[in-house]
């Protein structure tokens, strides 16, 4: 760990898009080549898909305990996605936060603006495009865990979920996976050097002048 790590506060780095766009796999990627991030792993009622594991993909929750984590104020954000419930821990946010540790958020519009407001200055909020409506059916259809129904509702929503792109920090077009998971690298690269998230400079700065040569 090296210096800057241990003295500044972690990200908190939204990925946002339409499902099917790649925000999943763009995540998965930057994790493996910075295992420093680690992911927030939501609560949903949604149903498990296969393949998916409870408490690493997502906290798979019913109605009544995702309705106590709300009560409880256990939540920093949730929403109605899809027509369930999906809602990031307030917990281990905070705790990354204060260990300088970052955080990757595969979460929608609705809970980026709720992030907004909690931890404006931590949040990093990137928008993953498709290259076209058609490639994004494509992948909805090529990723094989939907039904026919289920992809056309995710279609119908893709163009309102689209509408938000301008709420970003950074828009990003998926059109190879691997320049753009390199976009994102750079992203959170050039974050983590920005002049206000390295409070060590203060000091380094003032021993630095102080040193006659
Ligand atoms: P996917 O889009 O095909 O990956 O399907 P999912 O059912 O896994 O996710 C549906 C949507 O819910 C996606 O747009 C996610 O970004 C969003 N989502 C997942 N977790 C959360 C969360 O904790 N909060 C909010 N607000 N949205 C979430
Ligand atoms: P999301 O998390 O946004 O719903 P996924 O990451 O699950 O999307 O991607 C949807 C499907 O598209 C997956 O099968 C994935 O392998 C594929 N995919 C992602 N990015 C690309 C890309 N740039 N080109 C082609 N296929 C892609």
């Amino acid at each position: 760990m090296d210096h800057a790590q241990r003295t500044r506060r972690g990200l908190l780095i939204v990925l946002s898009s339409p499902s099917g766009a790649g925000k999943s796999t763009i995540g998965r990627k930057l994790m493996e080549e910075d295992p420093t991030i680690t992911m927030s792993i939501s609560a949903t009622t949604r149903q498990k898909r296969a393949g998916e594991v409870d408490d690493v993909d997502y906290h798979f929750v019913s109605d009544e305990e995702f309705q106590r984590l709300v009560d409880a104020d256990e939540l920093a954000e949730w929403a109605y996605v899809f027509e369930h419930r999906y809602g990031s821990p307030k917990e281990p946010i905070k705790e990354a936060l204060r260990l300088g540790r970052d955080t990757l958020f595969d979460i929608d519009w609705q809970g980026t603006q709720q992030l907004e407001y909690a931890f404006r200055t931590d949040l990093v909020r990137i928008f993953i495009l498709p290259p076209s409506m058609a490639e994004l059916r494509r992948r909805l259809e090529d990723r094989g865990t939907d039904q026919p129904e289920v992809i056309d509702f995710r279609m119908k929503r893709a163009a309102a979920e689209i509408g938000h792109w301008a709420e970003y920090d950074y828009v990003l077009i998926n059109e190879d996976v691997d320049q753009c998971t390199k976009k994102v690298q750079a992203i959170v690269a050039a974050e983590r050097l920005r002049r206000e998230r390295q409070p060590y400079l203060l000091d380094f700065v003032r021993k630095l002048v102080e040193k006659p040569n």
